[in-house]
């Protein structure tokens, strides 16, 4: 995990201890790196997170199976207003934005478990496509596309059998 302009340890912790468990693989937490500017889209207000998905590749350690950026700012990829992440498919980065993940950005009361659990989702999901998953139809699995808050709160931070199998050749 590569922090970027993120210090929230409590949540760095718990995605480690998520990572590990959905990956059966060691997880840990990199020295972090300053949010690009160059990524700043001055029209937008937010992040190129493909800009982010090449600064997390230039600061990957070159024993790593596969990076995960963790970064508070907003992210968005041309087409789409905004991202909850992004990952190379079947590469070896990803990212996600922690912002659109917390209570207050719905102008809701804070609430720490729900935003751990929707963060876990979200991780787990990014470096599932790192893996070569797709989106997955099942509504509860974790490689079902969300693009709205709501549907990642519907889905699980599991693979569903079909994905766990597909994952499984991979690990
Ligand atoms: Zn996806
Ligand atoms: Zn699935």
């Amino acid at each position: 995990m590569l922090p970027i302009g993120y210090n929230d340890r409590d949540a760095l912790l718990f995605l480690q201890y998520k990572i590990q468990t959905r990956f059966a693989c060691s997880a840990s937490i990199l020295t972090g790196i300053e949010i690009p500017e160059r990524a700043f889209d001055r029209d937008r207000h937010q992040y190129s997170s493909s800009e982010f998905l090449r600064q997390i590749l230039a600061n990957s350690p070159k024993d790593a199976i596969r990076t995960l950026g963790v970064t508070p700012v907003d992210l968005f990829i041309p087409v789409l207003t905004f991202v909850f992440g992004q990952a190379q498919l079947g590469g070896k980065a990803a990212v996600v934005s922690t912002l659109r993940l917390k209570q207050e950005y719905y102008e809701l009361p804070p609430n720490e478990t729900v935003f751990l659990e929707r963060l876990g989702k979200e991780a787990v999901h990014e470096l599932g496509h790192t893996f070569g998953l797709v989106h997955c139809r099942d509504p509860r699995c974790v490689m079902h596309l969300s693009n709205k808050i709501r549907e990642i709160d519907i889905k699980g931070d599991s693979f569903c059998e079909s994905c766990s199998k597909l994952l499984s050749k991979e690990l």
